[in-house]
């Protein structure tokens, strides 16, 4: 079995020992103890109308009751109380499909494993009410780190669940960033028990690889009850694969219309769906061509009070560079050759989410945060919120894919996902109603993640 970064992790590591302890000392929070939410409105995650008037109380950890505002049966003495007129509580936010254990913010950086980048990126997240995230792939050491450090209160970031490194196939010219490629049927079963011995029960499997290899793998993974998902790029959506492969998604949409009975086909095989609208809004440069005049990130507090000016400057700086990188230039990775059209795949997939929608497939929402430069962790999020509405998604129904759909596919959803009583606190509070406007999403007022009230200036970058 081959692995190309492994030195790289190494040193990584050792960077580790030195700032994990330092971050340990910095208190994020700015509340601990019971909390109520008082007179607020209320969006469950699972596709309800929004509750007006509700009080909800929230104590170890989880959300222990949803009541009619002034009828809750008991307050604890030590909790405190968040006015919530004119705010909504929707659950946090889950994106299923970022990178954080391996990448930067600019091409150059996409191999250079910068920890102050990525602590940046997992702040960002937070900050941004995402308080949950799937890596879909990267330096599995890494990830499994940043994870138990997030879960042990050693470093703050979302909740991570993680995939590990990707399954491909390293003598294959689509390999853009680490793969572990597994040759024989024992190295598949001991790359899949390393994977468990970890708890890692979601598997990403890269083009490169053929779909009959994948099954193979996935027939292993199975024996495991673990779940696969798939970047096989163009052929992404497509019916065939999914029955060859054996998987259970695919982290992207395709490179054209589906059709509705390949839609229903996926229903009734009980396959999950990601389209991944901003990532492609992205790579297809519509995004970056709307924004560039008015420089409108630069504006944006989800992106700049975490990610910092600088950041953005370089990346406007290195706006025909990334043209280059992303579309036109030899060793493009979205070249002609792999997407013949860029443009069109983000109003394929906007027609692909409705259509999938509307036969009843369980689609989640992921951005692909931070690989395509320009899709900026947590903000992402909300922009995939918006595209997804404007692609004829109701606006509940979009934050059902960003919160309870998603951690059915993670396999959390008796414990996340939604506002019902029982549930962990994973919380984000907004000031209007994202069920009328979606962009409310954006007005966040409050954090709490694992019942825990998060001090987000103290997540702000300082320079
Ligand atoms: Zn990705």
């Amino acid at each position: 079995m081959k692995n190309r970064f492994i030195v790289n992790a190494l040193v990584l590591l050792l960077a580790f020992c030195t700032t994990g302890s330092a971050l340990a000392q910095n208190n994020f929070w700015l509340h601990e103890g019971p909390l109520v939410l008082s007179n607020i409105t209320v969006i469950d995650g699972l596709g309800h109308e929004p509750a007006p008037m509700r009080d909800v109380l929230i104590r170890d950890g989880r959300i222990a009751r949803v009541a009619i505002t002034g009828t809750l049966p008991e307050i604890p003495a030590d909790s405190r109380t968040i006015d919530g007129a004119g705010l909504t509580v929707l659950p946090g936010l889950i994106d299923a499909h970022v990178h954080i254990a391996n990448v930067g913010f600019k091409p150059d950086e996409f191999e250079r494993r910068d920890i102050a980048g990525m602590d940046r990126a997992l702040r960002a997240h937070l900050y941004a009410g995402v308080t949950r995230v799937l890596e879909l792939g990267g330096d599995m050491d890494l990830s499994i780190t940043l994870r138990n450090e997030i879960d042990a209160g050693q470093r703050v970031g979302p909740t991570i669940h993680t995939v590990g490194d990707t399954i491909g196939n390293l003598n294959s010219t689509t390999s853009v960033f680490e793969l572990t490629s597994p040759e024989t049927q024992l190295e598949i079963q001991t790359l899949l028990d390393e994977r468990e011995a970890v708890g890692i029960d979601i598997i990403k499997l890269y083009a490169g690889i053929t779909p009959w290899e994948a099954r193979h793998i996935m027939t292993e993974a199975k024996k495991r009850g673990m779940r696969g998902i798939a970047d096989f790029w163009c052929t992404n959506l497509s019916r065939t694969v999914f029955e060859v492969s054996l998987i259970d998604s695919y982290a992207h949409g395709g490179c054209r219309e589906i059709t509705r009975e390949e839609a229903q086909w996926m229903r009734v095989n009980g396959k999950f769906a990601m389209l991944t609208l901003s990532a492609f809004e992205t790579m297809g440069g519509q995004r970056a061509f709307a924004d560039y005049p008015q420089r409108g990130f630069l504006k944006d507090p989800l992106i700049v009070d975490v990610l910092g000016k600088q950041i953005v400057e370089d990346y406007y700086d290195a706006f025909s560079m990334l043209r280059e990188t992303f579309e036109e230039g030899e060793n493009s990775l979205y070249n002609a050759q792999h997407f013949p059209n860029l443009q069109q795949i983000l109003p394929d997939n906007m027609h692909n989410v409705k259509l999938l929608h509307e036969e009843g497939v369980i689609v989640g929402m992921g951005t692909d945060a931070a690989f395509p430069p320009g899709t900026w962790p947590g903000e992402a999020m909300h922009h995939e919120l918006e595209l997804h509405v404007q692609a004829g998604i109701p606006p509940l129904e979009a934050i059902r894919m960003a919160t309870h759909n998603n951690a059915w596919f993670i396999g959390i959803q008796d414990e996340v996902g939604s506002v019902e009583a029982g549930k962990t606190a994973d919380l984000l509070i907004v000031k209007g109603n994202p069920a009328r406007n979606i962009s409310d999403s954006r007005n966040i007022e409050y954090v709490i993640k694992g019942g825990r009230l998060i001090d987000r200036e103290s997540l702000k970058l300082r320079n």
